[in-house]
């Protein structure tokens, strides 16, 4: 297996046990103590004992989802893969082992996790807690929807088996459910069978966002398809995007398009790290305009050709780059992913792009995708088109950001947890109509005053 993935944790050491942490996007910070059991067992104590505990797996969610107000407790010490069964395909794991570790383990036998985020470094106990949703949710739903059972450990001591039909209750609330029903220690998840490492993928240009959106629909039979957006792009170009549509490669496509090409080439380790003292400065409109034009250049230049991608790239283009969050600087980012449901979408996301481009500071990395349903009971996910970009923090951005929340609001759409680290308890609580089951489901186990993120806290879950 290979090691669990070189971090999340921010750590600005404050003293022996009590460290600042933050997500991904290096904002905010908070003070918690950091327990990294080894063991399941070690897992019950810490929850047991304490209050104002929330487990971490390898902080890939952006804000303050993964930061306890007291405790934070790392699954990286669970990373056994426990048992594999060939005729179903079904593999059962703890919960710290990452979907990399999967992917190297079982991408050279021909199998393939059905759902995967935009990187590889998380664990399986935050794919589940997100339901994270790769670029097919539309067609194959989120991560939940690959999960048989997990076993979770209760606050109040106990564990748990869920699954469709053992704890369903538990089991929904889990899902998406951001670690606020308890610690999955393992889980047992379905692998999907593939004939080669490599995607077929056909790049589309869009000239606005209704003409990505009309591509993106009439693609929605591809597998998988996403847009980036050239978020600088004004006026008639507002929405400008590439539009990517893919499938996992056959034998036959591999013999047409890349007959050199091994079939299950192994994935190509990159070296490249972003420095800590990267100059946040260099990050103007000047050099984010230069990249857009180049990359949709690029991309025009592909215009309607199959070509092969290995799945490291097609899946994860940012983990070539150690560390891509330190280009933000030291007061980091947030990531803003907002979902619009499907018959308001092509309004307020051109709103929302206008107010975006005008602004000018949004980062290269804004994607749409559709979304289908979501399975648990604060999942995401809703039949719709989702936004994603990233802004570096400034004095400026946390009111402008307000401002879009209330566009998303009114539209009947809602912020993903994963990413969030600034919504007021007003934002989140008109967009998740689940939450008062899930409130239910903590008092019920007794979790409520005891597992608490600064997220939950914020947010008044
Ligand atoms: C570059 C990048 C791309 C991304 N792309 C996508 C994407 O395409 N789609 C998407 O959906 N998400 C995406 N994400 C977000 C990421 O998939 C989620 O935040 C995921 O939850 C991170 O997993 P983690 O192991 O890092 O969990 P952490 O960030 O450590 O924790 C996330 C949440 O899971 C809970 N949790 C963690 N482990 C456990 C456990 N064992 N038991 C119970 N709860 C637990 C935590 O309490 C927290 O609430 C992306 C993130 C990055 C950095």
């Amino acid at each position: 297996m290979s090691p669990a993935p070189a971090s999340g944790p921010t750590t600005l050491i404050s003293g022996p046990d009590t460290i600042a942490l933050s997500g991904w996007g290096n904002y905010p910070t908070a003070s918690t103590e950091l327990l990294a059991p080894p063991t399941p067992a070690g897992i019950q104590v810490c929850l047991v004992e304490r209050s104002g505990v929330i487990a971490r797996g390898a902080g890939r969610a952006y804000g303050d989802a993964a930061v306890g107000t007291q405790f934070t407790v790392s699954s990286l010490g669970l990373h056994r893969m426990r048992s594999f069964d060939a005729v179903s395909s079904r593999l059962t794991v703890e919960a710290g082992v990452t979907v990399a570790d999967i992917l190297a383990d079982f991408v050279p036998r021909g199998l393939f996790l059905k759902v995967v985020p935009g990187t590889k470094f998380v664990t399986i106990g935050g794919a589940i807690a997100a339901d994270v949703h790769g670029k097919n949710h539309h067609r194959d739903g989120g991560f939940g929807n690959v999960v048989d059972s997990f076993r979770l450990a209760l606050s109040g001591g106990g564990i748990v088996t869920c699954s469709r039909s053992e704890n369903e209750e538990l089991f929904a609330a889990t899902l998406g459910g951001m670690g606020l029903t308890g610690m999955i220690l393992e889980a047992t998840i379905q692998l999907r069978p593939i004939e080669t490492a490599w995607l077929r993928q056909e790049t589309y240009t869009a000239p606005n966002l209704d003409a990505a959106i009309d591509q993106l629909e009439n693609g929605s039979s591809a597998t998988y398809s996403v847009a980036w957006i050239d978020c600088l792009a004004r006026g008639a170009s507002l929405g400008r995007s590439l539009i990517y549509f893919a499938e996992h490669a056959t034998r036959q496509d591999r013999n047409t398009l890349g007959p050199e090409l091994e079939m299950f080439e192994a994935a190509r380790h990159s070296r490249l790290s972003v420095p800590k003292l990267f100059p946040a400065w260099l990050l103007n409109r000047a050099s984010m305009r230069a990249f857009n034009e180049l990359y949709y250049q690029r991309g025009a230049a592909r215009e309607g050709k199959s070509r092969l991608v290995h799945w490291d790239p097609y899946f994860f283009p940012l983990d070539a780059i150690a560390n891509w969050n330190r280009i933000y600087g030291r007061r980091g980012f947030v990531q803003y992913q907002c979902v619009i449901p499907l018959d308001r979408a092509r309004r307020v996301l051109a709103e929302i792009l206008d107010r975006v481009s005008r602004r000018g500071d949004a980062s290269f990395l804004a994607v749409l995708k559709q979304l289908g349903v979501g399975s648990g009971l604060i999942s995401f996910p809703l039949r719709g088109y989702t936004l994603t970009m990233d802004f570096p923090i400034t004095n400026t951005i946390l009111a402008f950001l307000d401002d879009l929340d209330k566009l998303v609001m009114d539209a009947g759409g809602r912020l993903y947890l994963a990413k969030d680290s600034r919504q007021s308890r007003a934002t989140f609580e008109s967009g998740y109509p689940g939450l008062g089951a899930l409130r239910d489901v903590r008092q019920q186990i007794g979790a409520t005053t005891r597992l608490v993120s600064h997220l939950s806290a914020r947010l008044g879950i």
